[in-house]
């Protein structure tokens, strides 16, 4: 048997080869549209900062006058004494928003998507996904020991058949889905899955991550945005660390949904609670949220600006109409190669290859904020002209 050290060094090794090997790069400055690394300065593309609250000064001093009432830490978890009136107040906040009965705080979406999905699932019930949802999603379908079906990406017909099969073979069955897809940028179909649950009595969750402050008038969301309500989803679940700027996550439903979770989704059991402070400045975000619609209107602009311009390039675009607007260029190679160039032309972009997207639709992610400029991103066109 090869040791351990050997053995990682050859996998190692084969992701350098496959183009696969990721790097972080780190940096010492507040997340913002200009970047700088080793002393030269760049545009971000890559954030999902979408409506640029993530150094916002109020949003910061609120932090830190929440450091000044209840210092650092929670200290412990919410059962167990660290749930703090700033979690409960942004979890009744939460539930106003989305017009739901009850939200709960999750430390992050990753952790909430496990604990959802595990607490509602055991090994007699099914579970659907889209192709191509997110990481934590599956893994929590994982994680319940449910019956797992996974239909192609926005394959109503399949979708169709798995519920049909899954209705006669399982106790229950829940179907989840990303509201907006987190490297494509897409719409679910959600009017038709609703009615798609229905028929089936199946249980529809929706993970807003991308959509929640952005899409909607008041930045509901993807259920704003389709006009749906709790009785259709009755489960959203939504990321507080994209378009609100802050740290953390959330579900919102009913009372039953929401008390039964918090005596039974073992990854808001057995955790930490987040601090304290970063509840408090995301209480004050969602209210920025729902007052600055100017954030909203550039951000639609800049997308628009984008599209027009890359369609005048014959870029080939994914049918989008959120800040995530992918370019897809096919191999792992052709990825890196273009977001190197990019990047020797100060450009901040992303390239996404396997497994975080299906092989050989490797891109470059492109995201837009309500901080850009038009003319940044007529820069961004004029270097995407010259790949
Ligand atoms: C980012 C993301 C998550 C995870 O949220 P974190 O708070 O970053 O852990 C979950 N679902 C989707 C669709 C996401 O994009």
């Amino acid at each position: 048997m090869p040791s351990l050290k050997k053995h990682l060094e050859q996998q190692l090794q084969q992701r350098q080869q496959a183009n696969l090997y990721r790097h972080r790069a780190s940096h010492l400055e507040p997340q913002a549209v200009i970047r700088h690394i080793q002393g030269r300065s760049f545009i971000s593309f890559c954030s999902n900062d979408y409506l640029g609250l993530a150094n916002h000064p109020a949003l910061v001093k609120t932090c830190q006058s929440g450091l000044e009432d209840y210092g650092l830490g929670a200290g412990a978890a919410h059962l167990l004494h660290g749930h703090s009136q700033a979690h409960e107040q942004l979890e009744t906040a939460l539930a106003d928003f989305t017009g739901r009965e009850r939200a709960l705080l999750f430390s992050t979406g990753y952790m909430a998507n496990l604990g959802i999905i595990s607490a509602l699932l055991d090994r007699q019930d099914a579970v659907i996904l889209d192709k191509l949802d997110h990481a934590s999603l599956i893994d929590g379908a994982i994680l319940s020991r449910a019956q797992i079906y996974r239909y192609p990406h926005g394959n109503l017909e399949i979708l169709e058949r798995q519920l049909k099969t899954a209705a006669e073979r399982s106790r229950f069955c829940l179907l989840v889905t990303d509201g907006v897809f987190s490297m494509d940028g897409t719409l679910a179909p959600l009017p038709e899955m609703v009615a798609l649950a229905a028929k089936y009595q199946a249980w529809l969750m929706v993970d807003d991550a991308h959509g929640f402050g952005v899409l909607g008038d008041s930045g509901g969301g993807c259920l704003e945005h389709f006009a749906l309500d709790t009785e259709q989803v009755p489960i959203l679940m939504a990321t507080l660390g994209k378009a609100a700027g802050v740290f953390g996550a959330f579900v919102a439903g009913s009372e039953v949904l929401i008390e039964s979770l918090i005596q039974s989704a073992r990854s808001y059991i057995y955790t930490t609670a987040l601090p304290p402070a970063l509840a408090l400045a995301t209480r004050q975000s969602l209210q920025l949220i729902q007052d600055e619609t100017w954030r909203r209107q550039h951000l639609q602009q800049h997308i628009q600006h984008f599209r027009a311009g890359a369609k005048k390039l014959g870029l080939p675009l994914v049918d989008s109409l959120t800040p995530i607007q992918p370019v897809i260029l096919g191999s792992s190679e052709q990825a890196l190669a273009a977001s190197k160039l990019l990047y020797e032309a100060g450009l901040l972009i992303s390239a996404i290859r396997p497994p975080t997207v299906p092989k050989n639709s490797a891109r470059l992610r492109i995201t837009f904020s309500a901080s850009h400029e038009a003319q940044q991103i007529d820069y961004l066109l004029s270097q995407l002209a010259r790949l």
